[in-house]
């Protein structure tokens, strides 16, 4: 028997208009390329809203067509995120990080037929045009005073389309299961894959994520997401926090100036700000050397990769800021754990505490987790045992868009592989422990490279580390560290060997250290071990003698 309630759909339609109905006054906050303070409210976003939808229609973009852009955080992409998906279209964020070959292919295979762009991509655009024959013309985010001279085919103006259009549209009633938006993981060996959200995945990620364990927003809340919102749905970012009628700041291009970012957070009474942890070193670096403080910030929420203890500590005992780890992935809208203290915890001595604020969080309601050995056994959640993450749940992927091999993303149970390696204690906090391609294998053993940059990254001289395997005739293969040194830069190897080893199994000990200026980054931010491969794979251990 059926239950005999209404069958409602669940669309980020239904989120607009919650919106519009009961937080009409909320704000949006942004800096952006064209101005450096712009204020508006969701009702007039929303009108806007109305009247890019015109416009889309106008141009004569149809049902469940693409629609491309290329844009920092702010209000103009706030704008599309609802206009496009809401008019039964899909919005494809592409990073505009990503290597030219790599835009040129994800334009192509989503077949975009506009791509709205701001400014400072241009040229980039100019040069892939050629390549982009299903383009039918770029828009850029901007006003008429500010349009750039460019020889990109079909060039229209983003408020001079809109000026044009009338703030009456009919939303379609779309069925929950609707595509609403694309996203391209950065796919560090082959092609770019796409991940296809629906109306109603993201609703009900919407609603896990504003829960008081996971992001605890409320109406209250002054939300700064510096997370891109090119990157996974800016972590739901644009959903959630007009649902709950809280106030959005969007940093525009500066997300990673921490000038701005300070300088966003005092003025605009910040609560909450999200993003990987390259940004809180650049923010928490302006903070040491300006001698200014955060007095409005409570909380945190990093992600994206490994958040190092040092940079959780010095945002509560400087800043009494509080961190919370977070991990998930583009394939999961992008939240899977979240990492909130349960009852009783506040009273464990400071190292207890550490070990558990390490730990990537437990499982959101809505998210199924298991730890799997090489041949599929489910290990106990013990918090030792590790082994492949594998997830399930109503907004994670169950394939990729367009690769030809349906159901390719999952195995024969349904479940999604993550790539992570992972262990799960009692209470369920999930640790990473490693990517399945990044941990090292040493004499058949398994060494996290991520317990070991986050035990160098806590040593005061070390900015950032790096460890990956690095073949070995003996061990097969051996850790090496990379290390950028901090501020005066004099540490050497065996002080930071004495260091770690108060810290990691002996036999995790890196068997050398490298110093280097600089290490590469991905298009998201997070350390490029696929570049740091290129670079070191050849390199010889002074431990690797022939004998
Ligand atoms: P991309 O791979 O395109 O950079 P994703 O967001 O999809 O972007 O990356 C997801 C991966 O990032 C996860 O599978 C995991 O390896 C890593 N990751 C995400 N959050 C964390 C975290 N808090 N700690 C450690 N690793 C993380």
């Amino acid at each position: 028997m059926h239950g005999l309630m209404m069958n409602t759909p669940l669309t980020i339609t239904s989120i607009m208009r919650h919106v519009e109905r009961n937080s009409p006054e909320g704000e949006i906050v942004s800096v952006t390329a064209d101005q450096p303070l712009h204020r508006l409210t969701y009702r007039q976003a929303f009108a806007r809203a109305r009247k890019l939808a015109n416009a889309l229609n106008r141009l004569g973009i149809a049902s469940s067509e693409r629609v491309a852009t290329l844009a920092w955080n702010d209000y103009r992409h706030f704008e599309l995120y609802y206009a496009i998906s809401c008019a039964g279209l899909v919005l494809h964020t592409i990073n505009p990080r990503l290597f030219a070959e790599q835009i040129e292919y994800i334009v192509n295979h989503a077949e975009d037929r506009y791509i709205f762009t701001d400014v400072m991509f241009v040229p980039l655009l100019e040069k892939l045009a050629p390549q982009l024959p299903g383009v039918e013309g770029y828009v850029v985010m901007t006003d008429a005073a500010h349009m750039p001279q460019s020889t990109l085919p079909n060039l229209l103006c983003y408020e001079t389309l809109l000026e044009a259009e009338s703030e009456d549209f009919e939303w379609p009633e779309l069925d929950e299961n609707t595509a609403s938006a694309l996203c391209y993981t950065s796919g560090t060996t082959g092609n770019p894959k796409g991940v296809l959200y629906s109306h109603r995945a993201t609703v009900l990620h919407t609603y896990a994520s504003a829960l008081p364990d996971v992001m605890n927003l409320r109406a209250g809340d002054v939300v700064l997401p510096v997370v891109p919102l090119f990157h996974a749905n800016g972590w739901g970012t644009t959903y959630t926090v007009p649902m709950v009628g809280a106030k959005l700041v969007f940093p525009g291009p500066k997300l990673g100036d921490g000038e701005t970012l300070h300088r966003l957070m005092e003025s605009e009474g910040v609560t909450a700000a999200l993003g990987v942890p390259t940004v809180w070193l650049a923010l928490l670096q302006y903070l040491r050397d300006s001698g200014v403080t955060l007095t409005t910030l409570q909380r945190t929420i990093v992600g994206g990769s490994a958040c190092p203890l040092a940079i959780m500590d010095e945002f509560r005992e400087k800043h009494g800021v509080e961190t919370h780890h977070a991990w998930g992935m583009t394939e999961m809208s992008p939240l899977g754990t979240f990492n909130s203290l349960l009852p009783g915890m506040e009273t464990l001595d400071h190292q207890a505490l550490q070990a558990v604020r390490a730990k990537q969080g437990r499982a959101v309601y809505g998210v199924e987790m298991k730890i799997v050995d090489d041949e599929g056994n489910e290990l106990p959640w013990d918090g030792e045992r590790f082994g492949t993450l594998k997830v399930r749940g109503p907004w994670i992927a169950s394939d990729y868009y367009r690769t030809g091999e349906k159901g390719s993303a999952l195995d024969s149970k349904g479940w999604f592989n993550t790539g992570d390696v992972a262990t799960i204690d009692a209470s369920g906090y999930m640790q990473i422990t490693d990517r399945t391609k990044d941990v090292i294998k040493s004499g058949g053993e398994w060494i996290s490279s991520i317990d070991l940059e986050n035990a160098a990254v806590a040593h005061p001289g070390v900015l950032e580390a790096a460890v990956i395997g690095v073949a070995h005739a003996k061990w097969a293969e051996r850790p090496l560290m990379i290390v950028v040194p901090g501020e005066g830069g004099n540490l050497d190897k065996e002080t930071l060997l004495e260091f770690l080893a108060a810290h990691v199994a002996k036999w995790w000990l890196p068997d050398d250290i490298v110093f280097v200026d600089e290490i590469p980054h991905t298009a998201t931010g997070k350390i490029s071990k696929v570049g740091l491969r290129e670079r070191f794979g050849d390199y010889r251990l002074p431990t690797d003698t022939e004998d």
